[in-house]
C-alpha cells in the first residue's frame, strides 16, 4: 500500500485542489517545526516532511492522477476486509434515499449499486443473461460502506435456476 496523502493531508480523494491546499496550510503552520517547543524531535519533523510531500504530490494534477490511480489498483488487490456475505434479497429498499440499503454495525449503510438492481427480478424467464453480465454475476461484488472500510460480498441469488 502507497503512502496514503489524502490521510495525512486531513482530506479526501474528492476534495478540490483548493480544499486540499487549505488543509495543507493548517497543517504546515501547526506542525512547522520552527512552532514546535521540542525542537529537533524526529516525529515533528517527520510528519511535517510527509506532509510537505503529500502536497507536492497531490498539487500537480497530473501526479495526483497517476496516484489516484495507482491507489485504486492497490484498493483492490489488497483483500478487502469482508463484513459480511449477503445476497440482493437482504438489501432493504429505503424510501428516503431511494436506495436499497443493508446496515453496517458502524451505523452506516452499504448501497446495492443500481446496475445490480434488475437481475433480482429476472426469475420469470423473460430476462436473459445479459442483465447478469451487466451485473457482474462471473465476477465477486463487493460494496463498501459508506462510513467505514467495511465491505460485503453480494452473492449470486442461490434461488436462481437458470
Ligand atoms: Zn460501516
Amino acid at each position: 500500500m502507497p503512502i496514503n496523502y489524502y490521510e495525512i493531508l486531513n482530506c479526501h480523494p474528492s476534495d478540490t485542489i483548493e480544499e486540499i491546499k487549505k488543509s495543507y496550510q493548517a497543517l504546515v503552520l501547526k506542525h512547522h517545526p520552527d512552532k514546535q517547543n521540542t525542537t529537533g524531535d524526529r516525529n515533528v519533523l517527520q510528519l511535517f516532511y510527509q506532509i510537505d510531500e503529500a502536497w507536492k504530490m497531490l498539487r500537480d494534477p497530473e501526479q495526483r492522477k497517476k496516484y489516484d490511480a495507482e491507489m485504486q489498483q492497490h484498493r483492490f488487490n489488497d483483500e478487502p476486509i469482508v463484513y459480511a456475505k449477503i445476497y440482493r434479497k437482504d438489501f432493504e429498499f429505503d424510501a428516503d434515499s431511494q436506495s436499497n440499503l443493508y446496515p453496517c454495525r458502524c451505523g452506516g449503510y452499504f448501497v446495492l449499486p443500481d446496475d445490480c438492481i434488475e437481475s433480482s427480478d429476472c426469475d420469470n424467464g423473460v430476462a436473459d443473461s445479459s442483465i447478469d453480465e451487466n451485473c457482474g454475476e462471473n465476477d465477486e461484488v463487493y460494496i463498501e460502506c459508506d462510513e467505514c472500510s467495511f465491505v460485503v460480498q453480494l452473492l449470486r441469488n442461490q434461488n436462481t435456476n437458470r
